[in-house]
């Protein structure tokens, strides 16, 4: 039988991709402020102990976001258990790194999967359990390699050039509904998404960035933070970029 959890009184938040890097920053920052946060990531035992490890507020979803109808159950799920859903942070996503003629069928369709067509099914569960309450906030996270461009990194910038047109149509959609979406494009941030950076890569971005530093998940998680907040009521459909200057290059 299914246990009855009482209505939560705290905002609620569902974060894709929360076991690590941006996603898990974001989960962090979300929690000190009270809200409950469900934690996702493909591995049920690395989810819970995650959540084990944050503590209250933090609830379990473990779910691969490239399965559409687990991500549409999942969402529904965690919306129908904590009565309420105020926001869905995309932050799952994937990275590989070739030169064009080299990219293998297997890993463009991989990314895509996670990338582009995940973002999509999760926008989609998401608006649909926000429809009921004719409010939410939704966000995604695109790149400065799918605005500018990064050579060996073909199949992801155009992954992450996709996120754009999605956010500004979603938010067209979903605006009369009373549901914000935007997209964080992040410059170079220090996760394991980067571990693969060399050493004279890492200071050649740096070297090009006004701020001279790669950003911290923390400091993304803070453009979340104001995008799901009430601060930003009258914000949909853009685009913040933090990147530490890097598209203003030298
Ligand atoms: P990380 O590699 O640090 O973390 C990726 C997260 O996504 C992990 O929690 C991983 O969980 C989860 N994940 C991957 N695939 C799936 C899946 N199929 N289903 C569910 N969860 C999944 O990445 P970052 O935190 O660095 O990146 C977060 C987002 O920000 C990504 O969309 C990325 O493209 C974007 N971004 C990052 C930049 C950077 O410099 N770091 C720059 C620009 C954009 P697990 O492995 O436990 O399943």
């Amino acid at each position: 039988m299914n246990r009855v959890l009482p209505i939560s009184d705290s905002r609620v938040a569902f974060v894709t991709g929360s076991t690590r890097g941006i996603g898990l920053a974001t989960a962090k920052a979300l929690l000190r402020e009270g809200w409950t946060v469900g934690i996702n990531g493909r591995d049920t035992t690395t989810v819970d102990a995650v959540v084990a490890s944050l503590g209250e507020g933090a609830v379990a979803v473990a779910a691969d976001v490239t399965d559409s109808s687990s991500t549409l159950h999942s969402v529904a799920g965690f919306t129908r258990d904590q009565g309420r859903l105020d926001a869905v942070v995309h932050s799952a996503g994937i990275m590989k790194q070739a030169p064009l003629g080299m990219i293998a069928d297997l890993d463009l369709i991989q990314i895509m999967q996670t990338n582009v067509i995940a973002a999509v099914s999760v926008t989609q569960a998401a608006i649909r359990a926000m429809t009921r309450f004719r409010s939410g906030s939704i966000v995604l996270f695109g790149s400065v390699a799918g605005e500018d461009g990064a050579a060996g990194q073909v199949p992801y910038a155009a992954s992450k050039a996709a996120m754009v047109g999605l956010v500004r149509s979603a938010a067209k959609e979903a605006g009369p509904l009373g549901i914000r979406v935007n997209v964080v494009i992040p410059g170079v941030i220090d996760t394991d998404l980067n571990a693969g950076l060399s050493t004279d890569r890492r200071e050649e971005i740096i070297s090009q960035t006004p701020l001279k530093r790669l950003g911290t998940p923390e400091e993304v998680a803070q453009a979340v933070m104001f995008l799901v907040s009430d601060s930003a009521q009258f914000v949909t459909g853009a685009s913040l970029r933090v990147d530490g200057g890097l598209r203003l290059g030298l």
